[in-house]
This record gives C-alpha cells, sequence and structure tokens, in this order.
C-alpha cells in the first residue's frame, strides 16, 4: 500500500501545491520578502476570520494559540467561565487552570452543543461577583458538535467579560463573524479546514483583548503583546516556521480561489454524504441533531465490533486512515474528517472501504448502502447548488445546524 488518504479531523490531506511550496528556499525572517509574506497571510485572513484585527501568526500548534491566549489575557488568580462540551473543551480548562485561574465549568453532555439559554442563565446569575473571562470551543473535533457561536453570541455580546473561542477545526469551514459577533479572541490553527500541514497557530484580538493585555501580559513565549508589536514590523518574536508559512500562504490562495461559499458547501456536503453514510452503514451519530459538525462525523461502531480492529483495517488494507474516540470515547467512536484535500469521489471511495472493512468484519448490511446513501447527498446538494440562487450561488447560511434532521 503506497497511498494513504488522511481522513483524520486533521492533520489533513495536503494539496501537492501547498506541500511543494515548502521546498522553497528559506528567507531572512527580518527581511522585506518575509515582511511581505506575513502581511498577504494576515489580510488572507481577515474574512476568514470575520474581523478587522490582524491575526496573528505563531510558531506552534492549536494548543499554543490557545495558551497564548489564555496566559497573554488572564492573570493567576483571575475567575473565569468555560463551558466545554468534549475533550479539546476541556483542554482549554486545563490550560486556564494551569495558569493559576479559578475555573468554573458549565457543563454539557458530550455529543450536545452548549446551550446558549443555559450560558445566558449561568453568566446573569454571577452578575455581582462576575467573571474575567469566558472560555468557548466552536468546533468540538472529539464529539463532532459544532456550537451554535451565533445564538451563543447574542447572550455574551456585550457583556464584561472577555471571549476566548477555540476554533481550531472550525474555522474556514463555515462562516466565521469574529467582530459582528463580539468575541475578543478567537484562535485557529493551519493543519485543519485551510488545508495546510501543522505548524502555525492563528490567533485574533480585538481591541478590549488589547487593552487587557496591555494591563499586564506577564508570559514570555506565547505573549500576544509581543507578537503584535513585532507584526507590525512584518516580523515575529521568534523565528518563525517559515516553510509552514509558505505552505500557509498557498493553502490559502488556493481558498480564495475557490471561494468561502464553495468551501463551506464542500465540507457541508461531505459532512452529510458521511453521515448518511454511517447511518445506513448501521453507525450511530454521536453527535444530536442540530448539533453536527460540518468538518467532523463522530459515531459509535455497530456492537461487537472492535473499533480500533476496524480501524486498522482501514488504515492498513486500503489506506484509508480515519481516526478513534478520545478519553472516555476510547474505543467506543470512530471520527472521519471532512477537512482537506480529498474528493468527492476520495470521500465515497474511502466509505466503500469502510463498507468492505465492515463486511470483512461479519457487519451485517446491504452491500452498497453507504455510498449509495452518500451518492444520494452529494446528488442532491449538487443539484440544489446549481440552481440559480442555490447555496452555492447565494452565499446562503450553510452551516450544518441549519439542518434539523439528519443526516
Ligand atoms: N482544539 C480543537 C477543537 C482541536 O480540534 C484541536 C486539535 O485537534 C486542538 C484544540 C489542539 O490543537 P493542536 O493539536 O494543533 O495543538
Amino acid at each position: 500500500m503506497n497511498k494513504e488518504l488522511l481522513f483524520l479531523p486533521g492533520p489533513v490531506t495536503v494539496a501537492e501545491p501547498v506541500l511543494a511550496a515548502m521546498s522553497k528556499p528559506l528567507i531572512d525572517h527580518r527581511g522585506p520578502e518575509f515582511a511581505q509574506l506575513l502581511q498577504r497571510i494576515g489580510g488572507r485572513l481577515q474574512p476568514i476570520f470575520g474581523t478587522q484585527s490582524e491575526p496573528l501568526l505563531l510558531g506552534a500548534s492549536g494548543t499554543g494559540g490557545l495558551e497564548a491566549a489564555v496566559t497573554s489575557l488572564f492573570q493567576p488568580g483571575e475567575k473565569l467561565l468555560a463551558a466545554p462540551i468534549g475533550v479539546f473543551g476541556r483542554r482549554l480548562v486545563a490550560i486556564a487552570q494551569a495558569r493559576g485561574c479559578k475555573v468554573d465549568v458549565l457543563e454539557t453532555a458530550w455529543g450536545h452543543a452548549l446551550d446558549a439559554g443555559e450560558l445566558e442563565k449561568r453568566l446573569d446569575s454571577v452578575a455581582h461577583d462576575g467573571y474575567a473571562g469566558l472560555l468557548l470551543t466552536h468546533n468540538e473535533t472529539s464529539t463532532g458538535v459544532q456550537n451554535d457561536l451565533e445564538a451563543i453570541a447574542k447572550v455574551t455580546r456585550g457583556r464584561d467579560l472577555l471571549t476566548v473561542v477555540d476554533s481550531v477545526s472550525g474555522l474556514g469551514a463555515s462562516p466565521f463573524s469574529m467582530d459582528a459577533w463580539g468575541f475578543d479572541v478567537v484562535v485557529s490553527a493551519s493543519q485543519k479546514a485551510l488545508g495546510a500541514p501543522p505548524g502555525v497557530a492563528m490567533v485574533a484580538a480585538g481591541k478590549r483583548a488589547w487593552e487587557k493585555m496591555e494591563t499586564g501580559a506577564s508570559n514570555f513565549y506565547f505573549n500576544l503583546l509581543k507578537a503584535r508589536d513585532f507584526a507590525h514590523q512584518g516580523q515575529t518574536p521568534w523565528t518563525p516556521p517559515i516553510s509552514i508559512l509558505y505552505a500557509l500562504d498557498v493553502a490559502l490562495e488556493r481558498y480564495e480561489e475557490e471561494g468561502a461559499t464553495a468551501v463551506y458547501w464542500r465540507h457541508q456536503s461531505y459532512a452529510r454524504a458521511i453521515r448518511a453514510a454511517f447511518a445506513a452503514l448501521g453507525l450511530k451519530l454521536f453527535s444530536q441533531d442540530l448539533a453536527h459538525s460540518p468538518t467532523v462525523v463522530a459515531a459509535c461502531v455497530p456492537d461487537g465490533v472492535d473499533a480500533s480492529a476496524l480501524l486498522r483495517n482501514l488504515r492498513d488494507m486500503r489506506g484509508i486512515v480515519l481516526s478513534g474516540g478520545q478519553m472516555e470515547l476510547k474505543g467506543k467512536i470512530v471520527r472521519m474528517g471532512t477537512m482537506g484535500d480529498v474528493s468527492q469521489t476520495d470521500v465515497l471511495g474511502a466509505l466503500g472501504a469502510l463498507e468492505i472493512a465492515l463486511l470483512e468484519m461479519d457487519v451485517p448490511l446491504k452491500v452498497g448502502s453507504g455510498v449509495q446513501a452518500a451518492l444520494r447527498i452529494f446528488l442532491d446538494m449538487d443539484a440544489a447548488a446549481l440552481t440559480p440562487g442555490g447555496a452555492k450561488n447565494t452565499g446562503a447560511r450553510t452551516d450544518e445546524r441549519t439542518k434539523a434532521t439528519s443526516p
């Protein structure tokens, strides 16, 4: 087997021209060419974040971006509210606790999205003993759930607390309006929906966040004030991952060429097709209706099937790489990503491979049912997209939460 396709929820299959960009000779990271590169990437990211602020680029994975946000913004002893909906939300809690913050947690059952009404009640109930910040997840990769940030923004906007949003696995795959939604800091990473290799975290911060940081961000390497001051000179404070930045630049150029609406459509159609196929093959979706993520589909394996054996079969026999569950979901679910340089044909092929693997594991199923269900979604969605006024043409809201029923 010499060809592998990553259907992981990151890192993703990266397009050849993006990979090729990394073989270019290195340049002086304190010189004019690098300054242009930084500026170009920042400008390309602004509409994706939906912000007028300049997204900062850090040499780090997504977790580094989250640590930069939390440790630049909050001081030890400050009180925060976190609303995790899965493993990565919990990681954000752990980062804040490691910073010495006191973190209250608003729990949500895994598989569900955050209930904006519950959040509102919680925030209202602490009016006199307020929180300095709120930690939110946009897209929870461990459960295949996406929060409705627009609805959440309606209860957070205008409050005297700073919101940090982890959109590591969400940004770029569906509409995002940081400024209009009033979020203070948004974090993402190169290796997800933007289709670049891992190694660059992106952090955008608004005016209120900068004002707070100016009162004393006391961290060092991940200090966003330093990152901003250097960015104004077209530099990064520390030696940057130049080759990954070349790749990110090309990935963003390709994003622009495809067009944001078509990118949203691609992720949404793949996710719906995968969900339809999973349902037809007896894999019960882990995410609840109205909470499905466009970038990752998580589903329970059929009774009697060993999830790790299934993943091994797909990887070793068919070159299709999916991932399993994390923490308490380990061994219980499989997750299939929709991001990166994979085509409709790749998705159908991967679903066919899944079907063969399940048949080999003696799962009773109707041959072809998974691929057929996915194909039906593609045909229907493509037809809808091509009609005058179809979602591809109008830029209509295309995220998964608008779909009342699965798939
Ligand atoms: N947050 C979310 C939602 C993620 O999906 C991930 C990675 O999958 C992270 C944070 C951590 O990112 P990284 O692995 O790049 O540090």
